[in-house]
């Protein structure tokens, strides 16, 4: 099993600990680009975040599938998970070596705006293979 990490957000009022992978993964989709103000790069964890106590943690939900973590004093972007708490993907920027991991994959690949592009060699996905993917699994939760 992954090492236990610390992840903090911008304030470090929400300080939590993930167990992430070494693959870390972008996510070109407009919910992410929106809620992240960037490009969403994540890793999941391999067990759920645990939240120190008083943590000002606000949960938005997305979609009907996921729900996003942030902090309710500073705004930071921490996580994406499914809301039935199966997969957690935690933003690798909330870590304090972001560079550790190996940035592997690109999905939504079609909704990325064209103005920009990763020089990574990665593999990617369009909208359409990662619903193909996800649906029979994850759809009906
Ligand atoms: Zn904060
Ligand atoms: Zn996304």
């Amino acid at each position: 099993m992954a090492a236990v990490q610390t992840g903090t957000c911008l304030c470090g009022d929400c300080s939590f600990t993930a167990r992430p992978k070494a693959d870390a993964g972008v996510c070109h989709c407009a919910m992410c680009r929106k809620w992240s103000g960037g490009i969403y790069i994540s890793v999941e964890s391999e067990t759920p975040l645990e939240f120190a106590a008083g943590a000002p943690i606000r949960i938005y939900p997305s979609s009907e599938w996921g729900e996003r973590l942030f902090c309710g004093h500073c705004g930071s972007s921490l996580a994406w998970r499914t809301r039935d708490g199966a997969a957690t993907h935690v933003s690798i920027q909330c870590f304090a070596d972001p560079a550790q991991f190996n940035l592997t994959q690109q999905i939504y690949i079609d909704c990325k705006p064209g103005n920009y592009a990763l020089a990574n060699t990665t593999q990617t996905m369009t909208e359409a293979e990662v619903l193909a993917m996800v649906m029979p699994t994850e759809g009906n939760a």
